[in-house]
């Protein structure tokens, strides 16, 4: 019987409406984006009827969002391929016409070739995949191969984000951490569109400003989010690094940062070698030979750091985190030997210096006077209402503290950010602002998800020699990683690139996914080498190739003067024929 004004629901949503019929709900997460939201698959005589969003899902609690439930279409779409299809005999690469094959001719003709290419010149195999969340497994496969040439699509989209912030701070965004709105006072979302960490978002973002949150969205489009945002900044596309400078600008003129943490938990002590030379730029070490030799290692812990109450130059850790010592942010120095050395924050404030206001309004087209005010409001929110936690700790170097400090200006930042030729250092740039905030890792802040933090760089050593590539064995490497200095780039001897797509060459030295987006134009150049076959894997190449559907097209086509094509054979491998890049070659079903 309906209850008037009852919360509970009037029937059982998972209850049959067809009696006789077996239903089945299957839990699993869904696979339209890379939210991961949790999904209930409703089956009725083992046909999908429809999808809906797990209540008892940690992350989206319920919720789904369109996209998520338009899922069912990957299985009861017409255009879905349910049989490996070939380009037929005699017919055009692009024309469009195949024919389905069984699997085990399928397996067959790939089986053949690929063996031959890994028993002779295995990098002449390229396998580029999209969004599609089991890179572990494909990048895996390669690995085996003994190929470098494999990648993941992020090159070409939000991977700035990643390699930017896990290269400054150990961590990022999405996956690897988020803003903690449920402690949060003020929220700045930059450069984010809705298939960004979507539902999860949404739902800590109603919570937020039930609670009485400030939220702002810097975003030259007027999205969702910026909708329902307190404040919509509107900025020119691609220059939030300039507006992210100028409030560094504002917020170091004024004095509004965290020194403790500055301090204790940063780099910003760490003194920087300002001598002409080779090691211009670089952190100064100890010449002590039992605390190693300068640049020794990945991570040197041997740094210095210039001991403002006594005077002198002391190392960084332990004696620079040592109780009385009072490590400077500023000023000018010089070793025992003479070298002249500044700490990392001195030469930030230097940076920062002519980035005022007016600078980035000139830039980024927001008043000077906004930019101002939204840095005063970060700042003073950060220290002014900042409070504790009575949650007892013990920090990195063993220190135990009582309680908690929060920090409660949270920041979230994607692909508006990152998919520009500045995203690495504009990413870094927020990085920086969020560490002179103090608000990385403390309560209504950023908060890493394990297991991140990772050092900085991350050890992930990536392929790098042209001897690792030997035919019939697994290459001795990950095809991906983090370059920590250039002896760990992917150059011949002579500098030139070794992979495909020239990730990891001083021309693209840290893209840390590959550049999947550069795969067919060199492969048609040649540039460095000719491949005989690329697997594409869950990705429209035509789409991903720089959006120049077009040209890409065209250069899948071209061939030789001997008349075979300049990358001689395709298995786009997708679980729905996509029209015009699909039609270039073979093709398989994602099953395979
Ligand atoms: S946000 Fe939507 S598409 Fe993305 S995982 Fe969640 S339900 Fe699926």
């Amino acid at each position: 019987m309906f209850k008037f004004l009852s919360r509970e629901p009037l029937h059982d949503p998972l209850a049959s409406p067809v009696p006789g019929a077996v239903n089945e709900v299957k839990t699993t997460t869904c696979y339209m984006c890379a939210c991961r939201c949790g999904i209930r698959v409703h089956l009725r005589d083992g046909e999908l009827r429809y999808i809906d969003g797990n209540p008892n899902h940690p992350l989206n609690r319920g919720v789904i969002c369109a996209k998520g439930s338009a899922g069912i279409m990957k299985q009861v779409s017409p255009a879905r391929l349910t049989r490996p299809l070939l380009r037929k005999a005699g017919s055009e690469r692009g024309a469009g016409e195949f024919e389905p094959i069984s699997w085990e001719r399928a397996f067959e003709i790939l089986t053949a070739r690929l063996a031959k290419i890994r028993a002779t010149d295995p990098k002449k195999f390229a396998l580029f995949t999209g969004r599609d969340q089991m890179q572990a497994l494909t990048g895996l496969f390669a690995r085996q191969f003994g190929t470098p040439n494999y990648a993941a699509h992020g090159g070409f989209c939000s991977v700035n984000m990643a390699a930017g912030m896990i290269y400054t701070i150990g961590g990022s965004f999405w996956e690897f951490g988020g803003p903690d709105l449920d402690r949060a006072k003020l929220f700045v979302m930059i450069g984010t569109a809705e298939d960004h960490h979507s539902n999860p978002m949404k739902i800590a973002l109603s919570k937020f400003k039930r609670a009485g949150g400030r939220f702002i969205s810097i975003n030259p489009v007027r999205t969702g989010y910026s909708a329902i945002a307190d404040e919509w900044i509107a900025i020119k596309p691609g220059t939030d690094g300039a507006l992210l400078m100028a409030l560094l600008h504002v917020l170091i003129a004024g004095d509004l940062i965290d020194h403790a943490f500055l301090k204790r938990f940063t780099n910003a002590p760490q003194l920087v070698v300002l001598d002409d030379g080779a090691r211009e730029g670089l952190f100064a070490f100890d010449p002590n030979p039992d605390k190693g030799p300068p640049g020794d290692g990945r991570h040197p812990h041997n740094k210095l750091v210039w001991d403002a109450a006594s005077g002198r130059v002391l190392n960084a850790y332990p004696e620079g985190i040592a109780d009385g010592c009072d490590p400077a942010l500023e000023g000018h120095y010089a070793l025992d030997d003479g070298t002249k050395v500044a700490p990392s924050f001195q030469l930030l404030r230097e940076r920062v210096a002519s980035c005022t206001p007016e600078w980035a309004a000139s830039i980024t087209g927001i008043a000077a006077d906004r930019i101002r005010r939204l840095a005063l409001e970060m700042g003073e929110t950060a220290l002014q209402k900042a409070f504790e936690l009575p949650i007892a700790w013990t920090d990195a170097w063993g220190k135990l503290r009582p309680t908690t400090q929060a920090r409660p200006v949270a920041f979230h930042a994607m692909r508006g950010l990152a998919a520009h030729s500045n995203g690495f250092q504009t990413v870094r740039a927020l990085a920086v602002l969020m560490s002179v905030l103090g608000t990385i890792d403390a309560p209504g802040g950023f908060r890493h998800k394990a297991p991140y933090p990772r050092h900085i760089v991350p050890n992930y050593r990536a392929f790098n020699s042209p001897e690792m590539i030997q035919p019939n064995t697994p290459l001795n490497a990950a095809p991906l990683g983090f370059p920590a200095n250039p002896d760990e780039l992917a150059i011949n001897p002579d500098g030139s690139p070794i992979r495909i797509d020239h990730a990891f060459s001083w021309e693209h030295p840290l893209s840390a996914h590959g550049l999947m987006h550069n795969v067919i134009t060199n492969a048609v150049k040649a540039d460095p080498y000719r491949i005989d076959t690329l697997l594409i894997f869950m990705a429209n190449m035509a789409w991903n190739s720089s959006m120049n559907t077009v040209a890409v097209r065209e250069m899948l086509n071209r061939k030789d003067a001997q008349g075979e094509h300049m990358i001689p054979f395709l298995v786009p491998e997708r679980d729905r024929r996509v029209r015009r890049p699909g039609a270039a070659g073979h093709h398989l079903p994602r099953a395979l």
